[in-house]
């Protein structure tokens, strides 16, 4: 139907017959000659229509926007003084010989041609005509790329496509799963995948070697704004490699996938352990663009009166810390009471701070609502301790070590980004020496990777001293994103079995939910470890697109629902019964489903 893509019209084309298929993007009648810019998945070209092609005329006439045309015409250089420099195709246009309305449009439900400031919920609806915006185009267009150039790289490293279940059992990745009631096993349920873990162990049992998928996994969590229900992965398992093995080849194939596709050479990764991240940065995905850190000052206030830092300074499981923000005296009360907002998102209960504004007058030159509860000598030595200068405002967070790391952590970032500081472009790293366990609220410990990723040690320095217990784990950092994350596996039964049981999981239970893999781990399993990328991450990080929902062509909301499909819908009886299920409440829509409503309990 075509001879060429709108978008890819140019001079080497001049006088040449072409065909076009697309969308009208604008139609513009200059007294006589009609205008047609005509839109497709590569560009847009222009088109004129002039009355001598008198039946092409009345057709264009009718044409409105997004209408779906055929043009057939001959490429010409625009008139000296009309060109236009900021589309490729500005150079040339086609003068249609003749027209072909292949399809009408209803007006769309907000306007392609002019930015618009259309709610999300509107473009979501109709998410079919949003896609048709070239932004949104180019991000599908380069996810594409890159989910090639990866499958190119680990094809080329020997590295075997192969697909795993998503009806399943539940494997345990920290989230809720979704269900899938089973028809023919009344009274069961499948489970999505959270991620194909397990299914990639297996493989390696089954001498795969080297396996890789382009993976979708479920995950029923409470939405924050960079999480989607469902999300693909870069999913990777490796035999006989240890833990340079592995981040030597994932290091690669994203290096070379940066300079490939956006000519970005990546700088060196540095290694750091987790407790390190934590302490400096409040994060275990540290932000290594901003130059802020945490400085820890709680021995300096383990006995002053002021009961909010010599509290935590004596809990064990208290931190207080110091963030020197360079410059940041300039900071107004307004300000300041906006970030004291923003940390308690993280249940932070405040926001101390010292203003120093001239240091050679000691404690005169500090401007602070705290410093008459430290006393002065404290207040002074806080500040050698952070290296404070002239100019600079000094935050603190008191509280429990994991409310400071939050708060603070993420003061830090907002702060960096709010006041310019980014030292550069890219910051990768690794982070690795992860703790195998970490304590719920109710003081239980669960895994902090998951629970197939094996120690630093012995099963039985791991029964003796579990919360202290290292992992094999490793995380991919970009720019304070988790690129990726992964381990060496636990390969033999005993290890595996030690883990469960410190996770509360008996042996009854383990059997009952990991029988087969108790099982595979002892038919000769190979020592193994693996990692998963987030591709809508990568992606969103390297396309600088703000949401994840933009860089998936059908995302769901916040709310976990589609607004396209209005998926989750409610079913009829009949379904129900299948499944052997009764729903306990009337769905929300009445007379949706009249018999289940009758049968309420
Ligand atoms: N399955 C892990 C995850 O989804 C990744 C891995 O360990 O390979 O986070």
């Amino acid at each position: 139907m075509r001879s060429h893509y709108c978008g890819g019209i140019n001079e080497s084309h001049i006088d040449q017959d072409v065909t076009l298929c697309g969308w009208v993007h604008r139609r513009r009648d200059h007294g006589g000659v009609i205008f047609l810019d005509l839109r497709d998945r590569d560009g847009m070209s222009q088109i004129v229509v002039d009355p001598d092609t008198e039946d092409s005329f009345a057709l264009a006439e009718k044409v409105r926007s997004e209408f779906v045309l055929q043009i057939k015409g001959r490429v010409r250089r625009r008139p000296a003084g009309t060109e236009n420099a900021n589309m490729p195709t500005g150079q040339v246009e086609v003068l249609c010989k003749s027209l072909t309305i292949l399809n009408a449009a209803a007006t769309p439900p907000f306007p392609l041609d002019e930015h618009s400031d259309v709610g999300e919920d509107v473009r979501l609806r109709y998410r079919y005509i949003d896609l048709r915006r070239p932004e949104m185009l180019n991000r599908l267009r380069f996810r594409s790329k890159v989910t090639s150039y990866i499958r190119n790289f680990l094809d080329r490293h020997d590295f075997m496509d192969v697909e795993t279940p998503i009806l399943t059992r539940a494997t345990p990745e920290g989230a809720r799963d979704y269900l899938v009631p089973s028809r023919t096993q009344e009274g069961s349920f499948f489970a999505l995948p959270q991620s194909p873990q397990l299914f990639k162990q297996l493989l390696m049992v089954s001498g795969v070697d080297r396996y890789y998928q382009i993976a979708k996994c479920f995950r029923d969590e409470d939405l924050r704004a960079d999480r989607q229900p469902e999300f693909t992965q870069i999913d990777i398992e490796s035999s006989f490699i240890d833990e340079e093995g592995l981040m030597g080849i994932t290091e690669s194939m994203i290096r070379e996938l940066f300079a490939d596709q956006l000519d970005v050479k990546l700088p060196e990764f540095p290694r750091m352990p987790y407790s390190e991240a934590m302490q400096r940065y409040g994060s275990d995905k540290p932000d290594l663009r901003i130059p802020l850190e945490l400085i820890d000052v709680a021995d300096l206030v383990e006995s002053v009166d002021f009961k909010v830092f010599s509290g935590p300074a004596k809990d064990p499981k208290g931190r207080v810390a110091a963030l020197r923000v360079p410059k940041g005296g300039e900071l107004s009360r307004k300000q300041i009471d906006e970030y004291t907002k923003f940390v308690g998102i993280y249940g932070a209960k405040g926001l101390a701070y010292i203003k120093v504004n001239d240091l050679s007058q000691g404690v005169a030159g500090l401007q602070s609502p705290i410093v008459k509860f430290l006393g002065d000598d404290i207040a002074l030595a806080m500040m050698e301790r952070v290296g404070a200068e002239d100019g600079d405002i000094v935050f603190f967070g008191a509280d429990k070590t994991t409310v400071v790391n939050e708060a603070l952590g993420a003061l830090r970032v907002k702060l960096g980004h709010d006041l310019d500081m980014l030292t550069c472009e890219w910051s990768p790293l690794w982070v690795v020496d992860f703790p195998m366990f970490e304590e719920d609220s109710s003081g239980n410990l669960t895994a902090i990777h998951h629970p197939f990723t094996a120690p630093s040690c012995s099963p039985e320095e791991l029964a003796a001293n579990p919360a202290t217990a290292l992992s094999r784990a490793y995380d991919m950092v970009l720019n304070g994103t988790e690129l990726g994350g992964g381990s060496i596996r636990i390969h033999n039964e005993d290890m595996q079995q030690a883990v469960f049981r410190i996770l509360g999981i008996d042996e009854t239970e383990a059997r009952a939910k990991f029988g087969f893999l108790l099982d595979a781990l002892k038919f000769g399993c190979p020592p193994h470890g693996g990692l998963a990328f987030g591709l809508d991450r990568l992606i969103m990080l390297m396309t600088g697109a703000t949401s994840i929902r933009d860089v998936i062509a059908f995302p769901k909301t916040q709310s976990a629902t589609c607004l396209l499909t209005q998926a989750p819908g409610q079913v009829d009886e009949r379904q129900l019964k299948d499944l052997h299920i009764r729903l306990r409440k009337a769905p929300a829509v009445k007379g949706a489903n009249p018999e289940a409503e009758k049968k309420e309990d």
